[in-house]
């Protein structure tokens, strides 16, 4: 991926004006699965990789975006652009630019954006959240706006939502916001407020890619599991009126009414509730440095991921048991949706580069495909860059 410079260089040749530089990371969710709607807790932090967004403004009305990744460019009055969506990668900035005009913010004179990233492209590192915050923190700082951090995220979680059409929930574009170098983001999902959870500088955050996404027939699985979370939600309101989500409930409402719901409720509620519970006490854990208690903690996660909330796959499992196996592994589970995509692992630092040749090995033996690895520090959220 180009430099800050050569970005800053690229954007001028392009425009003939000296753009400003932003940054937005992807992120990798550790701990805190399916609990975001339920008004719960979950544990991302930014990692390595980030998306490069060099402005300048114009005054001809017009949004102008180049991605080098695609290596497309798209040229539109802004009226035009925010009234069709064009159904590719320009739906995310220009739908932050709606977003923006959404809250009055004068977005008309138009704008020039040259974008890089070296965010792996959709495979559930959040590239899509990455190049919308930094297209906010771009425009925004352009256009000399403060926001507070947690308001930019909610306009770019509006943006995925209501513009480009994707139904997510607000961990993604909070921790893009609000990372911190060698630091987990624990998001209270309800309050929109967040703890800082240090991890030490000596522990990389592998992730790998299985290269597998199995769709279910109704969409991956998300919709039956959301529905089965209603159903156990709505006994458990029977008699306790105030549980308002599965974040106010306990595992002792469960062990009393849990007979009332299907099997399947049961255990997707167990999944919701005691994943919150693990959420908090990883916190407890990277706060006394305890990493063989968070690894037990994520290992845990694992097991609820996979046998409570079946949204595991084999694929999966075999890359979850052979990080186990590893020297220096602290920890290993499936993170985000779920049935294929990605595991997270924690890893001492000076074992991470055999980690990562063990885990191509293992995988490709056993399964015939070759995982790509991402290996990160937690990192930094959006920033200014100067050139
Ligand atoms: P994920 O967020 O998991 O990476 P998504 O499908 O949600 O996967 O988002 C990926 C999409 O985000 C890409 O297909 C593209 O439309 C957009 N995107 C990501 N990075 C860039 C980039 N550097 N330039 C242009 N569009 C990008
Ligand atoms: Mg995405």
């Amino acid at each position: 991926m180009q430099t800050p410079a050569e970005l800053a260089a690229l954007h001028k040749q392009t425009f003939n004006a000296a753009p400003k530089l932003y940054a937005a990371p992807g992120r990798v969710n550790l701990i805190g699965e399916h609990t975001d709607y339920s008004g719960g807790f979950v544990m991302p932090a930014a990692i390595d990789f980030s998306t490069l967004i060099a402005i300048s403004p114009r005054t001809d009305g017009h949004f102008f975006a180049h991605s080098v990744n695609f290596n497309e460019h798209i040229d539109k009055p802004i009226s035009e652009l925010l009234t069709v969506r064009a159904k590719s990668w320009s739906d995310y900035p220009a739908g932050v630019l709606w977003a923006l005009r959404e809250k009055s913010i004068d977005v008309s004179a138009g704008f020039s954006l040259t974008i890089v990233g070296n965010v792996p492209l959709g495979a559930g590192l959040s590239s899509s959240a990455s190049v919308e915050v930094a297209t906010a923190f771009a425009v925004l700082g352009t256009l000399g706006i403060d926001m507070p951090l947690s308001e930019i995220a909610l306009l770019c979680q509006r943006a995925e939502n209501a513009f480009v059409g994707a139904n997510v929930g607000i961990m993604d574009q909070f921790v893009i916001c609000c990372g911190k170098q060698d630091n987990a983001v624990m998001i209270d999902t309800r309050f929109l407020t967040y703890t800082l959870a240090p991890i030490p500088p000596d522990v990389r955050i592998v992730i790998c890619n299985s290269m597998v996404k199995h769709t279910l027939a109704d969409g991956g699985g998300y919709n039956t599991r959301r529905a089965e979370i209603e159903a156990g939600l709505h006994i458990l309101q029977q008699h306790r009126p105030e549980i308002v989500a599965l974040r106010d409930a306990t595992l002792d409402d469960l062990a009393r009414w849990g007979s009332e719901m299907s099997e399947q409720s049961l255990r997707r509620c167990r999944h919701v509730i005691t994943e919150d519970d693990r959420v908090l006490a990883a916190v407890l854990a990277f706060q006394s440095k305890d990493l063989t208690r968070f690894g037990e903690l994520m290992h845990q996660a694992h097991l609820s991921f996979r046998d409570d909330f079946e949204a595991s796959c084999p694929e999966i499992d075999i890359l979850v048991n052979l990080a186990n196996k590893q020297t220096g592994c602290y920890g290993a589970r499936l993170t985000g949706g779920g049935f294929g995509g990605c595991t997270v692992n924690l890893v001492a630092a000076d074992h991470a580069a055999a980690f990562t040749k063990a885990m191509h090995v293992g995988y490709l033996n056993a399964t015939g495909i070759t995982a790509e690895i991402y290996t990160s520090r937690a990192s930094a959220g959006a920033h200014a860059i100067s050139v």
